[in-house]
């Protein structure tokens, strides 16, 4: 059964602004995907899958899309020592300590990233561009439900990923990821890779505010560089790191404004500027 609620919240994305969520649902079964995906064709409403909200920009004060929380059981079936099949609900790093605990190589530079495997996945998250690696790099396959077809589909990576940040299920979608299976190669690890990556996240990443971490996933650093420290209201770039917007305001517009800002000035010097945050109205 499907319940479409309003709801006042301010826990749907990371960077804590509150909205009147006009239409907001939970999903835990495929049945129910469908049945809010009919509802949403007929009231030509978009439908918006929410993970963790850790890339979320809810834009307006009121949101009108479906906003859909990902409710699945959280399952991580052990196929064999190095292979695991994951559902989309659980989180990256319950993962990693697993990978971890048994010596398996792993994307271990996730662990500073507050992501649910299906939102990781959505977004082919990863390191930097010119680093050129993915949790793709440990991917056999991911199964989704298209509603469009009422159907449990699986695909491998190259079916899957389109770009940096981008996939086929990128922003609004009818695919809802449901799992993936995961090959971990056995590896010799020294130190410990999980709490080096937040060591490293906590000296170069700024958490002194509210973030969704990198804005752009494709922008001119000399640009963003200059903006750093840049406030509007309560929301700013960070002085610390480039490419990020540290919030504290309550409504969005300070930083739909910050972007804007960035975006006319990437415009002015020809330069391009893709943001990397998904913005939902
Ligand atoms: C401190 C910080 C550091 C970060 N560092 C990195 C980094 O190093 N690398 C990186 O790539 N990102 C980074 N991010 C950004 C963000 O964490 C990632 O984009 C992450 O993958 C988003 O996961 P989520 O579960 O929060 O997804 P959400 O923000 O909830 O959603 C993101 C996208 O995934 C889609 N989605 C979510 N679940 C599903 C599903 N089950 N089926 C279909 N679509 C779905 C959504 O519809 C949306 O399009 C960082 C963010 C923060 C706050």
């Amino acid at each position: 059964m499907i319940k479409i609620a309003s709801l006042k919240s301010r826990n749907l994305s990371f960077y804590r602004t509150t909205h009147h969520f006009k239409n907001y649902g939970e999903v835990s079964t495929t049945d129910q995907f469908w049945g809010y995906y009919e509802w949403a064709k007929a009231n030509k409403t978009k439908i918006y899958i929410l993970g963790n909200g850790s890339n979320t920009l809810f834009a307006k004060k009121e949101v009108k899309s479906l906003v859909l929380k990902n409710n699945f059981p959280k399952e991580t079936k052990i196929l064999s020592k190095s292979q695991l099949q994951v559902s989309s609900s659980v989180l990256v790093m319950d993962i990693l300590r697993y990978c971890y605990e048994n010596s398996l190589g792993s994307f271990y530079y996730l662990a500073s990233v507050p992501a649910t495997i299906g939102g990781a996945l959505a977004m082919n998250a990863g390191g930097g561009k010119p680093e050129n690696i993915s949790i793709y790099d440990f991917v056999e396959n991911v199964t989704f439900f298209d509603a469009e077809e009422n159907t449990i589909k699986t695909l491998n990576k190259t079916e899957i990923v389109k770009g940096y940040r981008n996939t086929i299920f990128t922003g609004f979608t009818s695919k809802l990821i449901l799992s993936a299976k995961f090959n971990f190669p056995p590896q010799e690890i020294d130190g410990n890779p999980i709490l080096e990556r937040r060591q490293w996240s906590k000296k170069f990443q700024d958490h002194s505010s509210y973030n969704c971490g990198s804005v752009f996933k494709e922008c001119d650093f000399n640009i963003l560089n200059r903006l750093k420290s840049l406030q509007i209201n309560n929301s700013s770039f960070s002085s610390k790191t480039t490419n990020w917007i540290l919030n504290n305001s309550q409504s969005s517009w300070p930083i739909l404004l910050l972007i804007k800002i960035a975006q006319i000035l990437h415009f002015l010097k020809s330069k391009k500027a893709i943001l990397e945050v998904i913005k939902v109205e």
